[in-house]
């Protein structure tokens, strides 16, 4: 009888021990990388990670804590997740953005060149684990490198608000943008003044030269016109031959002293390989943000000003204050 428990025992137990390899084998064959964390936030463990591309082992981890490893304020976030999952019982999860060079503890090969140096997004889901390690409750990070989706969400995001033609922005990028700015000129009473730009006789230049010289065109001044601008302000596309510059911090002498060099500069643009004698020339209507006005209040009366502008002779700038 004793013989047959013994025998049913031994079966059992070299049962749960293949399993146990199967487990752990997959486990380190796991793609993404997951870890054991204490309530300490003490690198208890650390699981797969076998795409090598995407990820850096971390067992040179085990045994050290978050604030070894990580820069303090990512490292305080992380250990508030493992506690909040292990309180709550509940899935957390937080992307985060991480270089290996800021990792300590990492090998240092891992660590220099273009590789570790390079920013990295991770997504982190925290799950609270029913174990113990040394009577500390533990949580279980698994960390999925999104870095490829976050850089083709960029792309489409930028594709999304540039104009192809002139690689300047769109009026998505311009309205987006002009709220926000609207929005701190009026809670710090900072300046913010606004450019229309509408291309002079542009349908006899494509009539006469052909619709690739009027691309040409559109291309040259632009680039023109942005060599001069400050890096916070944003031209825009905004119809055919039309452009805004929205200018922050400038007030309306400023846009003025501006618009009367972007007048010059489209002057000098030349288009040598379609119509080397044709001269280019622009107008535009300038406004300055009044108190409490909206930015449709504020475009409408750039556009008033670039009717004027043009009613009085075109190449030149008319301001509406
Ligand atoms: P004005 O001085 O009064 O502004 O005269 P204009 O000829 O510039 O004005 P109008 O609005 O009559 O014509 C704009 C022209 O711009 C019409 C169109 O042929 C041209 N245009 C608009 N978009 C493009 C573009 O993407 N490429 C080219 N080549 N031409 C364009
Ligand atoms: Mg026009
Ligand atoms: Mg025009």
């Amino acid at each position: 009888m004793d013989d047959i428990q013994d025998s049913t025992q031994t079966s059992t137990l070299a049962a749960l021990e293949a399993e146990k390899d199967q487990l752990l084998t997959l486990l380190k064959a796991l793609p993404d990388i997951s870890f054991v964390f204490d309530e300490e936030g003490l690198y208890v463990k650390v699981i797969g990670g076998a795409n090598e591309t995407m990820y850096v082992s971390g067992q040179s981890l085990v045994g050290h804590y978050l604030h070894d490893a990580l820069p303090a304020p990512l490292a305080d976030h992380c250990l508030e997740l493992v506690r909040t999952a292990i309180e709550s019982g509940e899935l957390q999860t937080v992307e985060y953005c991480l270089r290996t060079a800021d990792v300590a503890l990492l090998p240092d090969d891992a660590r220099t060149g273009a590789r570790g140096t390079t920013e990295q997004w991770f997504e982190g889901r925290v799950l609270p684990l029913p174990t113990y390690d040394h009577s500390n409750r533990v949580a279980l990070w698994v960390a999925v490198n999104i870095t490829p989706r976050k850089q083709l969400e960029h792309y489409w995001r930028e594709v999304a608000h540039t104009d192809p033609l002139t690689g300047q922005a769109n009026r998505q990028r311009l309205f987006a943008r002009a709220h926000q700015e609207v929005e701190r000129a009026h809670r710090h009473q900072h300046p913010l003044s606004l450019l229309e730009i509408d291309f002079d006789y542009f349908k006899r230049l494509n009539d006469q030269y052909g619709h690739a010289a009027g691309d040409e065109a559109l291309r040259r001044i632009t680039q023109a016109c942005e060599g001069i601008l400050r890096e916070s302000d944003l031209m825009a596309r905004t119809g055919g031959e039309e452009f805004a510059i929205l200018l922050p911090e400038t007030d309306h002498d400023g846009a003025l002293d501006l618009s009367r060099r972007l007048l010059d500069i489209v002057r000098e643009v030349r288009l040598p390989d379609f119509a080397p004698e044709i001269r280019l020339t622009i107008s535009i209507g300038s406004a300055t943000l009044l108190t409490g006005e909206s930015f449709d209040g504020l475009m409408r009366r750039a556009d008033e000003a670039l009717y004027e502008a043009k009613a009085n002779g075109r190449d030149r700038v008319h301001s509406d204050r």
